[in-house]
């Protein structure tokens, strides 16, 4: 766990403040407000475009803020507003405040030219500065994790989509993230490879602490994981209720709708 300074202490990993994202005149987020605690597991549903991909996105800072504010450990993530104005924090500020943050995507984004372990110890040697026997100790260690470690020289090519997500979890975890943004992880995968991918994300909730922010379809695998879940419509948040009563008993119309429809 990287060290975190008294005053970020009690802040919440991510903090989201009136968050707006538009793409030309098109807002997929409208003043956006909710945070993410130390050890919470949150998950984000909602139908096809309401946004949720984008949230994720935009902690990573793979997309731009069109205004307010994302918070990481009580941290402005891109920039902040001194003395009424809008300030840009420095682009190597920024990058090294996204190494804080893993990130498994759809389509896993494995480097091809590389072996499973080489995938897993580049950004620590080369970011984070460890040592090769450092990052190749815990690369190893994760790949046991993740029941993988039969496939550290493989190249990516060599396996199935399944086991490639799972290289591409311990990649990310490879980083000791202070949170883990899981967008649609299954999504991509044949059916009968979906399993063993959220088998991977079930342990890691059972036997960590890892703050997780994650998109998924799954919704027994949310109701089984999350500690809250947050219904998204239309670029806003509807309804933010633990998973039994998200899915027992979902308050609004437009929950009922969706859920009827997904489960
Ligand atoms: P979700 O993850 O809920 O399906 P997304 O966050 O992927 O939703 O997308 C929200 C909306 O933003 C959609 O209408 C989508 O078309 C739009 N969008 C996402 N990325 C871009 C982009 N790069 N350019 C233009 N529109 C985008």
């Amino acid at each position: 766990m990287p060290a975190t300074d008294p005053a970020s202490a009690n802040s919440p990993v991510l903090q989201f403040e009136d968050v707006v994202k538009k793409f030309g005149d098109h807002t997929v987020l409208e003043g956006l407000n909710f945070s993410v605690e130390r050890g919470e597991r949150v998950t984000l549903i909602g139908p096809s475009g309401s946004g949720k991909t984008t949230i994720l996105r935009l902690v990573m800072t793979l997309e731009h803020l069109t205004g307010g504010f994302i918070y990481l450990d009580g941290q402005p993530l891109t920039h902040e507003m001194r003395g009424g104005k809008r300030v840009e924090r420095k682009k190597r500020d920024v990058a090294k405040m996204t190494t804080r943050i893993g990130m498994v995507f759809q389509q896993f984004n494995l480097f091809p030219n590389m072996t499973v372990l080489e995938n897993l110890t580049e950004a620590p040697i080369h970011v984070l500065g460890r040592s090769k026997a450092e990052a190749k100790h815990r690369a190893l260690e994760l790949l046991d994790q993740v029941g993988l470690s039969d496939k550290a020289d493989a190249h990516p090519s060599r396996l199935s989509g399944g086991q490639q997500q799972r290289v591409a979890i311990a990649r990310a975890l490879a980083m000791d993230p202070e949170v883990l943004l899981l967008d649609e992880v299954t999504s991509a995968l044949d059916p009968e490879l979906v399993g063993e991918v959220l088998g991977v994300l079930r342990d890691l909730a059972e036997n960590t602490d890892i703050t997780m922010l994650l998109v998924t379809h799954e919704m027994q695998f949310a109701a089984e994981v999350s500690h809250r879940v947050l219904m998204f419509d239309q670029g806003r948040i509807i309804e933010d209720k633990p998973p039994a009563q998200m899915f027992s008993e979902p308050e609004l119309e437009r929950t009922q709708e969706f859920l009827k429809a997904v489960l």
